[in-house]
């Protein structure tokens, strides 16, 4: 197979996982015989350094000529300290987010075994998890309007969905669950917002054309209560913008860390794959970054973009195999690991190179 895919690292460590996602990607072309031919480009921080523009045109039209994406993270501290700033390196992410249709980011958060001491929660309520998040990514707060008043002491960001935007997802969402176990939970606020309430009117008309599909409603607030009690209760989650960020980040708990969560966005063009984390500033640069969801990322774009099933499970597997060897990044080591399996990121990278 011949496929052209562009790299875009970001920020922070999302330079540093990215790097072992691209060379998983060239190890999988080798073994396999297939040619990928990679392009790079920047956006976020280093764009704005380099451009003035958090995602040059270049990036967008390059982005727009691939066949799949594998990004990064962007992000710096300098904006996270400066509100005020009118240029930010996450505009560059929403904007391609926006370009090329990418309203459906999907999220799986499946447990390695391996795994179960490396999160907060007791290993017997997390034992078995599988969830798919479907997390709409172009509406809600994200894209309204956002305002001040004249004396600044006013803010107001609007909330908006139109019932095309919930019924793509939800129709992408439903799909899914008939694949799984066919069971689907739309997760909202209906009893206090008015989007909420359209979305909810939205995938209950969805649904009644998915009847073997069991479908629940949950509360935001509820949900992120549930997903921690009793994470075994869910499947397939079918959420709006804000709350799919921030119910999502909670899930990474069930995973292990954020280190672990691998992530596809994918709409009416090209795939955008990334991990789920951020350009986490507290330890970039230092080499400790656990390139595993940026690899897992990789699974995902293998099968979803290019139809490569083998070749995605062989990546899954081969990160099985090095979990299973006892090898952990720091984010996912416990008082149980011995200090000759905690690894860098390129330690990290190239076990799991080697198991593929
Ligand atoms: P973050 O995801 O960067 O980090 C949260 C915590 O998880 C940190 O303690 C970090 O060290 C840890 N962590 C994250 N990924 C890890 C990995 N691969 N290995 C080990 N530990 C990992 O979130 P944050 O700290 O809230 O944000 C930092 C910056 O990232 C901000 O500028 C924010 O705007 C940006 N951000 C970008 C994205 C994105 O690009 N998609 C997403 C979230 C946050």
């Amino acid at each position: 197979m011949n496929k052209k895919i562009l790299v875009i690292p970001g920020d922070g460590i999302g330079q540093e996982v990215t790097t072992w996602g691209k060379k998983v990607l060239e190890q999988i072309a080798k073994k396999y015989n297939h040619t990928f031919s990679f392009d790079e480009a920047i956006m976020g921080h280093t764009a704005i350094e380099a451009t003035g523009n958090p995602l040059p045109d270049e990036t967008l039209a390059k982005a727009k000529a691939t066949d799949a994406i594998l990004f990064g993270a962007i992000g710096h501290i300098k904006y996270d300290n400066d509100p005020s700033a009118k240029v930010r390196p996450e505009q560059g992410l929403l904007k391609i987010r926006k370009e090329l249709g990418l309203y459906a980011n999907l999220r799986p958060i499946k447990l390695f075994d391996e795994l179960l001491g490396a999160s907060s929660i007791k290993p017997q309520i997390l034992k078995g998890a599988d969830i798919l998040f479907f997390r709409e990514l172009t509406g809600d707060v994200y894209f309204g309007e956002k305002k001040r008043s004249e004396d600044r002491n006013t803010a107001s960001d609007l909330m908006i969905y139109s019932r095309y935007e919930v019924e793509r997802i939800a129709e992408k969402a439903f799909k899914a669950a008939q694949t799984r176990s066919k069971k689907l939970c739309s997760v909202d606020k209906a009893n206090v917002l008015e989007s909420s309430r359209l979305w909810r009117e939205v995938v209950q008309d969805v649904a009644k054309k998915y009847p073997d599909v069991q479908t629940e409603h949950m509360f935001i607030d509820n949900a992120a209560m549930q997903l921690i009690k009793d994470p075994k209760k869910f499947d397939v989650v079918l959420t709006a913008n804000l709350f799919g960020d921030i119910l999502t980040d909670e899930a990474s708990q069930i995973a292990g860390s954020m280190g672990m969560l691998a992530s596809a966005s994918i709409g009416d063009s090209v795939g955008f794959y990334e991990p789920i984390h951020g350009s986490a500033h507290d330890i970039a640069g230092k080499g400790i970054a656990n390139p595993l969801a940026s690899i897992l990322s990789v699974a995902l774009l293998l099968d979803i973009s290019f139809g490569l099933k083998t070749e995605s499970n062989a990546v899954i597997t081969s990160v099985e195999k090095t979990l299973k060897q006892g090898y952990r990044c720091k984010d996912i080591a416990d008082s149980t690991t011995p200090i000759d399996k905690i690894c860098t990121t390129s330690q990290m990278g190239e076990i799991v190179i080697s198991n593929l």
